[in-house]
């Protein structure tokens, strides 16, 4: 297929494609489909060979959000009945942090909802990073605190944060859709922040909003030019309590074509399936592994993923490998530009997502995972609704319950 050719032709040299071959591929039919997967897989293998990085989310506080994010399971006025509750201490934060570290995490993202943090929660924060830098040597830490007030990048920067995640989401033409409470511009604006900083930025989209082709393109497009490190790309989880409840939009071959396009359009980055990976990629979420280079263990924010026993099984069973806490996940190039921008560097790479990943999870991935016992099997109609696959989180942080990791 001569677009595929030419599209891995310029993954392979980082030439941004045309829009126009982004749209193709989004277009694609399901007999193209694994043509299409192969293709964006050998872009994904010549910069990040077969390595999986597994990233682990701590929830520092649940819930209870004045912003108005539509998609979101913490949302002002949210009725789904999620954990809420208010800021972590630095001690228990550690010990969350240590059992994703312990599952296999290199990267530790510590989310909370709102629409910032005030300079006493960036206070918080900072000391959460230390306690997590002492007891776990070598763990990078993303913060997803929200949109950044001046000065508070530089201060998590200088509290040991790696990295910062903003998403996106959406783009600019459809965001004032999603959220009213603030702007696509306020998010890029802390995005560039935090790369002010010197933070290793992370940033990334929603799919499943009911949003067009055009407007993934136009919100990847925009990921490119901003330039974070890493992209989590989030499929909506439709949370039963929130505005989104109804938007079951996307096929395990959406989502598919989604991450090949995205992997198309930003070759030498960390893309990273997040929430709604296995409520929507189900059975397929091995073959998304040759798109995506990343993924969270175990639970998200709000919403319950598959066992983090399952998710090294089908990292393994795949024939890739989780990436060791001495690699570095960038290629080499990125990896030296961050560096010398005083970002991870070696570590460089990223993000969580919060802020805007896709569950109804607040600001972050929430996921969700499969029950059925005793349900008799029916196959699935295209873009039908998976209420089943979804499971409020009712464990780890929050809890009296172990994490799952
Ligand atoms: S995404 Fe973040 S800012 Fe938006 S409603 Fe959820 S917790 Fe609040």
């Amino acid at each position: 297929m001569e677009l595929l050719n030419a599209l891995v032709e310029k993954g392979l040299r980082r030439e941004l494609p045309t829009r126009e071959e982004a749209l193709a591929v989004l277009a694609t039919s399901d007999e193209e489909l694994l043509d299409v997967v192969a293709a964006a897989g050998k872009v994904r293998r010549a910069w990040f060979g077969r390595r999986v990085k597994l990233n682990y989310l701590v929830n520092l506080k649940s819930g209870l959000c004045p912003e108005d994010c539509s998609y979101c399971s913490q949302r002002l006025g949210s009725e789904a009945g999620i954990l809420k509750y208010t800021w972590l201490k630095p001690d228990e934060a550690a010990a969350a942090a240590a059992a994703g570290v312990a599952g296999g995490a290199k990267r530790v993202c510590l989310v909370a909802s709102g629409r910032g943090p005030t300079d006493r929660d960036v206070d918080r924060v900072s000391r959460t990073i230390e306690a997590i830098k002492e007891q776990n040597e070598g763990v990078e830490v993303c913060a997803c605190l929200g949109l950044l007030s001046d000065g508070q990048a530089d201060r998590l920067r200088g509290a040991g944060a790696d990295a910062y995640n903003h998403n996106l989401n959406t783009s600019e033409a459809t965001y004032g859709d999603i959220t009213t409470t603030h702007t696509y511009a306020d998010r890029v604006e802390t995005v560039q922040q935090a790369q002010a900083a010197g933070l290793s930025a992370c940033s990334g989209l929603i799919a499943g909003m009911g949003e067009s082709d055009e407007d993934l393109v136009d919100v990847v497009f925009a990921l490119r030019e901003l330039d974070p490190d890493s992209v989590p790309v989030n499929f909506l989880i439709p949370f039963e309590g929130t505005p989104l409840a109804k938007e079951w939009n996307l096929t395990p071959q959406r989502c598919l074509r989604i991450l090949s396009m995205v992997r198309f359009v930003c070759p030498d980055v960390e893309v990273r399936i997040a929430g709604g990976r296995e409520v929507h990629l189900r059975t397929m979420q091995p073959l998304a592994l040759h798109l995506a280079n990343s993924i969270f263990l175990g639970d998200y924010l709000t919403s319950e993923g598959q066992a983090g026993r399952a998710d090294l099984d089908m990292i393994a069973d795949a024939g890739f490998e989780v990436e060791g806490a001495g690699e570095v996940t960038l290629p080499v190039h990125r990896a030296d530009a961050a560096a010398a921008a005083g970002g991870c560097g070696a570590h460089a790479s990223a993000g969580c997502g919060s802020h805007g990943e896709a569950e109804g999870g607040g600001c972050g991935p929430c996921g969700g995972h499969a029950h059925g016992a005793g349900e008799t099997a029916q196959p699935a109609a295209a873009g039908a609704a998976r209420t089943d696959l979804v499971a409020v989180r009712r464990r780890g942080t929050g809890t009296d319950l172990p994490p799952n990791a």
